[in-house]
């Protein structure tokens, strides 16, 4: 629940829907896979079929989502969104799939996390059209073939080498969604805040977009704090200084670090010289968990280059000491 976090919370789930770009046009960002995506979703058009499997690698926040419901909406075709976890037995795929109608788009998140069973009768699904469901057990358990109509699976996945190669294989085209620009965050800013009729100044999007950690998601949901703020405590407006007390308030510093990230960087600093230093122990005197530290802080600290993992241990890189206002330490000499 944090608001830097880039999973969707409830909230983001009952207000996304009205966020969400609705055609290629409207998405902003991503040009490489937009355009790979235009040229693919026009050349199914153009022979009247429908179109390739897509695979959309990325973390959690990016658009995935929001780019299947665009391929759907391309493709004049309707959408089922499922998910990885969701399907537990191939029997729950079975029957998803043979419901499905001709022309459909399939979108399975988190894809990576399906049962074994699952994917296997996913490959025959996808290749052939055509599934196998099993009636009843042992060795009287017969096989009967089904036909599926052509659709088109639309899987998303943190990491595309996450996947199992035969599944990876399957799909005709993959797309690897990055980490959004800060001009790009900033376009997305303006277009929710036109849509959540939040009066938002140039500046002010500037200072929301440079602490939503590359991810429209955050950018979305950092607005909505801000408007709260400047409806409370200013007159609505959201500028440079209103968004940047607002934040200031929630703990979300100019680079986005919340304060989780910047305890971390403090322990490191304030007890171990900058480290190196073990992960437990840097655990322990943040008072988390292990795991808390190493896959909810570390991933943005890594990415923005303050903290580097090493054989040795966790280090402060000279990013970090200057972040938090320190002059680092002189390099030893040899
Ligand atoms: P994912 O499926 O990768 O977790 P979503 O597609 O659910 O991400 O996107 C999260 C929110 O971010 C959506 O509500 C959408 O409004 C916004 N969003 C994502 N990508 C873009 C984009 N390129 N342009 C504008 N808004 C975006």
């Amino acid at each position: 629940d944090r608001l830097v976090g880039a999973v969707a919370d409830g909230e983001d789930l009952a207000v996304e829907a009205a966020l969400r770009p609705r055609d290629l046009h409207e998405f902003i960002g991503q040009s490489r896979v937009r355009e790979q995506l235009d040229l693919v979703l026009a050349a199914a058009r153009a022979r009247g079929g429908t179109a390739d499997h897509v695979l959309l690698s990325g973390s959690p926040g990016l658009g995935k989502t929001t780019l299947s419901m665009i391929i759907a909406a391309e493709m004049a075709a309707p959408i089922r969104i499922t998910s990885g976890p969701a399907i537990q037995h191939a029997g729950d795929l079975a029957s998803i799939l043979s419901s499905l109608t001709e022309g459909e788009v399939l979108f399975l998140d988190e894809i990576h996390r399906m049962s074994r069973p699952a994917e296997e009768m996913l490959y025959m699904a996808m290749e052939d059209f055509r599934v196998d469901v099993i009636v009843g057990k042992g060795p009287g358990a017969t096989a009967i073939p089904l036909e599926l109509p052509p659709f088109t699976l639309v899987g998303a996945t943190t990491r595309a080498g996450l996947l199992p190669p035969p599944l990876r294989d399957r799909f005709g085209f993959t797309g690897h969604m990055e980490f959004y620009e800060p001009a790009e965050l900033e376009r997305v800013v303006h277009r929710s805040a036109g849509l959540l009729a939040v009066e938002v100044s140039a500046e002010g999007a500037a200072e929301i977009a440079s602490r939503s950690r590359g991810t429209p998601r955050i950018a979305n949901r950092l607005l909505r704090r801000v408007r709260d703020y400047a409806q409370v405590r200013a007159d609505g407006v959201v500028n440079r200084e209103v968004a940047a007390r607002a934040l200031e308030v929630y703990e979300v510093d100019a680079r986005g670090l919340d304060r989780l990230d910047r305890a971390v960087l403090h322990a490191l600093l304030d007890l171990f010289g900058g480290g190196p230093v073990g992960l437990s122990t840097l655990a322990v005197a943040v008072g988390e968990e292990r795991e808390t530290v190493e896959e909810v802080a570390e991933p943005f600290l890594v990415r923005e280059g303050l903290l580097a993992r090493t054989p040795r241990g966790r280090v402060a890189t000279p990013a970090a000491w200057r972040h938090l206002g320190r002059t680092p330490p002189e390099p030893a000499a040899g």
